[in-house]
């Protein structure tokens, strides 16, 4: 029997595993990994390349270090597939590991785009550290990029690439890059700066074929007009991995449901990180998996809390025109209110009252984040 099982070696499962350690040094924990276990923080995926960093550089241990470092048994490259709650047992390809207590840590899988022509299963797209190595060595010798989407990850690798003397094509359905996230005018001043830095952008459009040309690829795009790239790159969003869960029997929504004490349907069986929802949000972000695995480590060690969750403001690695956002809430009424500063820009969104629903900031307005976030509402208290 393993008193605590944690599934997933990303940023929430090794961040639980570092928060229990630093109230529990003895009790046994086994941490099981679909990958290879090597310790990396994933957003640097999509700055390393302009800062000369190698992909082998970003990882700070390998499993066996860090087993030896938080006193671990890691089980890697051992891909868990299926759970059986009533037996308290998880069965991988060639074994089972019985659990008193599990933790669902499985990240999101990137979504595939829906993409006809012989080059379509050579769309690459990256979401840890064995894609980002293969996504590098692909780029050797290429010159122009295409990539699909031109949401957080899409507008971090484009600015990466293009910094790093790539050329660029983003094809974004949306009208403005992060549309979801900025107002307009806020994005209008990203698409300007990346185009300086040798970014095109191709808005308002879906890629539907791709295919295999003389040198690299042709894209087509759903208005018949065509894009040339040595490699394309999908960074058209993510989803929860519930697919384990489902299965169990554990309830699933957009993600993992868990509760305010990131418990899953199951007693016993927790979620944290990209594949959970906590109170209908799906965060796929690193302050709220870090808040989480705080908690979660206090509750696995007999402290009873509830999660809550500060307002959290996002940077956007866009060193060209670099952002900070907190989108407000779906819905919330209200609106945009916009300034132009001599350090960048500030768009506030308020309510009916004038209370500060969130807000995107850009260029040298990034610095008051922290400021302006202490202004709105917890977004779970
Ligand atoms: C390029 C990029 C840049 C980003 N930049 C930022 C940023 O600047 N700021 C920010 O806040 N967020 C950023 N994010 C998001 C952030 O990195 C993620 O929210 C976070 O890393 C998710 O961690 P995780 O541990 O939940 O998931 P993951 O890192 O995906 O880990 C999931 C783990 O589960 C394992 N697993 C899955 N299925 C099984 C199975 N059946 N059996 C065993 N193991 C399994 C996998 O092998 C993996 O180890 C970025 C994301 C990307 C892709």
């Amino acid at each position: 029997m393993h008193p605590i099982v944690i599934l997933g070696s990303g940023l929430a499962g090794y961040g639980l595993l570092r928060e229990f350690r630093k109230r529990d040094a003895n009790t046994p924990i086994t941490l099981i990994s679909a990958d290879d276990g090597r310790v990396y923080s994933k957003p640097n995926l999509s700055n390393a390349l302009s800062l000369g960093r190698a992909p082998e550089q970003l990882a700070t241990d390998d499993a066996r270090q860090a087993a030896a470092k938080f006193n671990a048994r890691i089980l890697h490259n051992t891909r868990v597939v299926a759970i059986d709650p009533a037996a308290r047992m998880l069965r991988t390809a060639a074994d089972s590991v019985a659990y008193d207590r599990l933790v669902l840590a499985l990240g999101a899988d990137p979504f595939a785009p829906s993409l006809d022509g012989d080059a379509a299963d050579e769309v690459l797209s990256v979401n840890d550290l064995d894609d980002y190595t293969r996504f590098r060595r692909a780029l050797a010798e290429k010159q122009h990029i295409a990539i699909l989407g031109g949401g957080l990850i899409g507008c971090e690798f484009a600015n990466d690439l293009a910094a790093a003397g790539y050329r660029v094509s983003v094809v974004h359905l949306g009208p403005w890059p992060l549309e979801r996230l900025v107002p307009r005018e806020v994005g209008e001043l990203l698409t300007r700066a990346l185009e300086a830095h040798g970014v095109s952008w191709h808005f308002g459009r879906t890629a539907k074929r791709v295919e295999r040309a003389d040198a690299g690829y042709t894209l087509t795009l759903d208005d018949a007009s065509q894009v040339s790239a040595d490699l394309v790159l999908s960074a058209i969003g993510l989803r929860p991995r519930t697919q384990l869960a489902q299965a169990a029997g554990i309830a699933t929504g957009r993600g993992i449901i868990v509760d305010q004490r990131l418990e899953t349907s199951i007693p016993g069986i927790y979620a944290i990180g990209d594949c959970a929802e906590v109170a209908g949000h799906v965060l796929p972000y690193v302050q709220p998996l870090l808040i989480q695995a705080r908690a979660l480590a206090a509750i696995l060690t007999g402290t009873e809390v509830r999660l809550s969750y500060p307002a959290m403001p996002v940077m956007v690695k866009t060193p060209a025109y670099p952002l900070a956002v907190l989108p407000p809430a779906a819905n919330a009424p209200g609106e945009w209110l916009i300034e132009t500063t001599e350090a960048g820009i500030r768009a506030l969104h308020r309510g009916p009252t004038g209370a500060l629903n969130g807000f995107a900031l850009g260029g040298g307005e990034t610095g008051k984040r922290a400021e302006l976030a202490k202004q709105v509402a917890a977004l779970l208290a």
